[in-house]
């Protein structure tokens, strides 16, 4: 009898997990779509076989990623079904992410899909109501089955096909967690990411960087919002300077090569060539950038560099790199604290 395959959303905590382990119990060969944004994930984009791996080892379960970072970006401009309590657009988020499954249905030779939300769980996106409007919305209706929860929802396709046992799937609801927990000791699984993490668009903070920098916290248009400058905001010292220019500067040397690998062919690099500091990246500055704002941003490099032998923060040269050529600004003081206070994001 031909194998029946199943696609699953899979964001890696412990439901999406439960959620493929119980219809692979049953048979069905479940392939799991791990989506990535620069909100949640996408650092796994830098060593997918790693992830794959790992997924495999820890929890028995075929995945892969999916890059959504191009439909993300202008979904977050207008969800159409509002945000959550932070910048989190979570209904639209998962109709995008379905969306996306659906059409690789096809490809992927599968006859239904998996996710592993569970009824009353989450106040926005879980209650019965959102989870029929997420399924309709996003074209799934009848093929979207939610082991978790199954035996609390209306039978679905591969239910109703006798593909899978609607009695071996489950009726979890609600927040409590002891349901799951209890599987996942059954099912040997033990080593699984704490809830609620992973996506900064539901970190208080994080999220509200973003939505300020969705409503022009700098000189910059939504549309013309890029994956690169959603991972720049996420690192680093944040600065809008005059004229809403955007300065970000490297904590440590790990994020001043982060900061390198990000910069794009508008912006201005400076740092200190004889000192130990931040690198700092002007964003796209070369158009309307000029020597004041060059002075500020260095001096901000200076402020924020190691201090030098005498114990205090000397004035020092910088190297400002645009994209043609390169200029050494000399004898750079550090900037005082009242004047950039108000320019910290
Ligand atoms: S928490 Fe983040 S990843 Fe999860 S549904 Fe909401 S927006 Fe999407």
């Amino acid at each position: 009898m031909k194998t029946v395959t199943a696609l699953a959303l899979f964001s890696g905590g412990l439901d999406s997990i439960l959620a493929c382990r119980t219809v692979a119990a049953q048979g069905i060969s479940v392939c799991a779509l791990k989506f990535v944004t620069p909100f949640f994930g996408h650092e796994l984009l830098a060593d997918e076989d790693k992830f794959r791996q790992e997924t495999r080892r820890k929890y028995g379960i075929d995945a892969e990623l999916i890059d959504l970072s191009a439909g993300y970006l202008e979904l977050l401009r207008r969800p159409a079904h509002g945000f959550g309590k932070n910048f989190n657009p979570c209904i639209d988020c998962k109709i995008l992410m379905l969306r996306r499954a659906r059409e690789l249905m096809a490809e992927r030779g599968a006859s239904f899909l998996i996710s592993g939300e569970v009824r009353g769980q989450r106040p926005m996106s879980q209650q019965l109501d959102t989870l029929q409007l997420i399924e309709n919305k996003a074209g799934c209706q009848g093929i979207l089955l939610r082991p978790l929860s199954a035996k609390l929802l209306s039978p679905t396709l591969p239910e109703q096909q006798g593909w899978v046992d609607r009695e071996r799937l489950h009726a979890f609801a609600g927040r409590g967690r002891k349901g799951q927990l209890a599987l996942a000791k059954e099912l040997g699984i033990s080593d699984f990411p704490a809830p609620a993490g992973g996506c900064v668009l539901t970190d208080p903070i994080l999220a509200a960087r973003i939505e300020r920098f969705y409503n022009g916290l700098f000189a910059i248009k939504p549309e013309e919002i890029t994956t690169e400058d959603i991972s720049l905001l996420l690192l680093g010292r944040q600065f809008r300077l005059p004229g809403g220019f955007w300065l970000v500067l490297g904590r440590n040397e790990r994020e001043n090569e982060r900061l390198a690998e990000l910069r794009g062919p508008d912006d201005w690099l400076l740092h200190m060539p004889e000192r130990s500091g931040p690198l700092a990246l002007l964003r796209r500055a070369e158009q309307h950038g000029n020597d004041e704002l060059a002075a500020a941003a260095a001096g901000l490099a200076v402020r924020y560099g190691r201090k030098s032998e005498t114990g205090f923060l000397d004035p020092a040269e910088v190297l400002l790199e645009r994209h043609r050529d390169g200029q050494v600004l000399h004898s750079v003081e550090p900037l005082p604290d009242p004047v950039f206070q108000k320019w910290i994001i």
